[in-house]
């Protein structure tokens, strides 16, 4: 039977959501078509990803409840992708009966012909190449916004921070040309898309091959008419140099929004954990930053309990952001990743309930920080682009230029454009606001 329709399950950082869509834009160029309910499917890709147990055992899990579907519609064919296929490999055939395909992150470009090859051959296989094997990106991605849109710029990674497992999922670092970027991102504007995000695992260390870093893409980029916002992720205080961060503050289309991953603030565990960076170096690119785009906000990861790290040296990282001030920060424990260094060499010896208050401690100091610099915003006014209604359904919602939520009563006409709204009230991680000017008239007219 040819599969009808197809449904993508993705777990992960924006590179993944970015792989599926290419995967999907793969699927739907032979003509399926998606569905949100993945047991009902012809066709189910679950694109995983490995960096942290958490979110390796949700895939797990919701792929063992595909067990009743697949029994009950035989010919469905059952994917697994990504960062976690890449590891695991043929470990998934034999783990969950119920696959027919595991795909590396070199092959999903090809997800296309191995499903065909599943459903001519009725065999289970893996397809997982060279993790360094060059990548070429084909079809349109199917995307999930018809406003934004990722671009990948570079792929893998050449750092070897001990607690990692991407280098060995992702290969050697590979940066896009400069000219096919641009490229790139003329045709998203002249299909309407508005703002990009820029992908990498250290886009700090972009270099194509006529040595075109990162800076120089930032004002390239800047230059395409019609586009209006870059934004970009991940940055490295490892391979962040000043002409980067002065790029954000030249580049009118660059926002001002900066995520700088520290992931501790003792030095001692900055070297155990391979960073190639102390917490002197990291404030000194903050200032510069905070020097260069004034008002701009800052985002960080950070991971609590990574072995050997004992109270005071945790107390170290209370204290870094508390200097911080960080807007908003990705909090998590360590998680022993099979592969890696850190796993292979360091006994995982913080109590897991030492783990769990320090992570809570530090959640409950970064929101009382949150809600205070969002409360700082009461009474401005910052330019929105309108994505489209809130989650509620009965106000728009849109982002400021650094990346704030915002909600606010308005005419779904403006989905798609730039407007002005005044921050009237600060809840939590959420903005609510009041459109200024013309708009707020119409508003007001009912
Ligand atoms: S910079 Fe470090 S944490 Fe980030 S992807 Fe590379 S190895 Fe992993």
């Amino acid at each position: 039977m040819t599969p009808q329709t197809y449904a993508i399950v993705t777990y992960g950082c924006q590179m993944n959501e970015h792989d599926s869509e290419i995967m999907a834009g793969l699927l739907e160029s032979r003509g399926l078509a998606r569905v949100e309910d993945e047991t009902g499917a012809d066709v189910v890709l679950f694109n995983t990803c490995t960096v942290r147990d958490g979110a390796e055992h949700r895939a797990y899990g919701r792929i063992d409840t595909l067990r009743g579907a697949k029994r009950a519609n035989p010919d469905m064919i059952l994917a697994v992708c990504g960062c976690s296929a890449q590891d695991k490999g043929q470990e998934l055939l034999e783990r969950f009966p119920h696959i027919d395909l595991v795909v590396g992150t070199r092959d999903y470009v090809n997800i296309d012909q191995l499903v065909e090859e599943v459903r001519r051959s009725h065999q289970r296989f893996v397809a997982i190449d060279d993790v360094d094997k060059p990548l070429s990106l084909p079809v349109v991605p199917a995307r999930r916004s018809s406003l934004k849109a990722f671009v990948n710029i570079m792929f893998g990674c050449n750092n070897r921070c001990t607690f990692c497992i991407v280098p060995k999922t992702r290969g050697e670092e590979y940066s896009r040309p400069l000219d096919e970027i641009v490229e790139e991102v003329r045709r998203l504007v002249a299909q309407g898309f508005r703002e990009v995000c820029l992908l990498g695992q250290n886009v700090n260390s972009y270099l194509d091959a006529q040595r075109h870093d990162f800076s120089d893409l930032l004002h390239a980029l800047d230059e395409i008419d019609g586009l209006w916002r870059i934004r970009y992720t991940t940055s490295n205080p490892k391979s962040a140099r000043h002409r980067h961060l002065a790029a954000i503050a030249e580049c009118s289309k660059v926002m001002e929004n900066l995520h700088l991953p520290v992931q501790s603030g003792n030095n001692r565990i900055l070297r155990a954990m391979k960073r190639a960076y102390n917490i002197e170096r990291y404030k000194f690119l903050v200032a510069l930053y905070r020097d260069l785009v004034p008002g701009g906000a800052l985002t960080t990861d950070m991971i609590v309990g990574f072995p050997t790290e004992t109270e005071a040296e945790f107390s170290d990282t209370m204290r870094l952001v508390e200097q911080m001030r960080f807007d908003q920060q990705f909090m998590f424990m360590y998680s022993p990743r099979r592969g890696t260094v850190a796993a292979d060499t360091l006994r995982n010896d913080v109590p897991l309930a030492a783990k769990k208050d320090r992570l809570q401690r530090l959640i409950t100091l970064q929101e009382e920080i949150s809600l205070e610099l969002n409360r700082a915003e009461e009474g401005r006014v910052h330019e929105v682009l309108v994505e489209g209604p809130s989650r509620r359904g009965d106000d728009l919602m849109g982002r400021t230029r650094t990346d704030k939520t915002v909600v606010f009563p308005g005419d779904p006409a403006l989905v798609g454009q730039l407007v002005p709204v005044r921050i009237a009230q600060a809840c939590g991680h959420t903005l609510r606001g009041e459109l200024v000017g013309a708009d707020a008239a119409k508003v007001a007219a009912g």
